[in-house]
């Protein structure tokens, strides 16, 4: 479920609120999408500071939730390693980082861990109208992501998230 951000509505983590609708993913084997904020990237309108320990924390509390951190999860392997239940996601990633980020992520991730994501419908190359959305962030990602690994990042990987019920389960 989401893209949700408890931070842009002023939820608190630990709000009881809040963690009704972790305990209820974690019931129905549902992955959560949450949206992050890269703590040192640029200002822009709607900015909502995400503290990455959030996210570090309610994935280690909620081992049975699946996390997908959306906008590459703010680089938050920068923090250390990824948690075994939390992957990342590529939605905007021309408007919020340059693309040496597939480089980074991939290395700091693996490309198991990097799902498909767009942001649709917002424009994400608004400096190159002639780029296109979905074609122009398809070629970046197939221009950088390992031939053997794209069909992963572009659907296979979040077939294997969507598909599995607990946190640890692969199908
Ligand atoms: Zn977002």
């Amino acid at each position: 479920m989401g893209e949700l951000s408890p931070h842009s509505q002023d939820v608190a983590v630990d709000d009881p609120k809040w963690r009704a609708v972790l305990a209820l993913a974690e019931e129905l084997g549902l992955p959560v999408n949450l949206h992050v904020t890269e703590p040192e990237g640029g200002s822009y309108p709607g900015r909502v500071e995400t503290p990455l320990v959030d996210f570090r924390a309610m994935a280690a509390e909620w081992s049975g939730v699946k996390f997908i951190l959306a906008h590459w999860g703010g680089r938050v392997w920068r923090g250390g390693a990824l948690p075994e239940n939390v992957w990342v996601d590529t939605a905007a990633t021309p408007l919020l980082y340059g693309s040496p980020i597939w480089d980074e992520g991939l290395a700091a991730c693996g490309s198991g861990k990097i799902l498909w994501g767009t942001d649709y419908p917002l424009e994400l190359y608004p400096k190159e109208p002639g780029k296109g959305t979905f074609a122009g962030l398809l070629a970046e990602a197939r221009a950088r992501v390992p031939e053997g690994d794209v069909d992963g990042v572009l659907g296979g990987n979040a077939a294997r998230v969507l598909c599995g019920k607990s946190a640890s389960e692969a199908c």
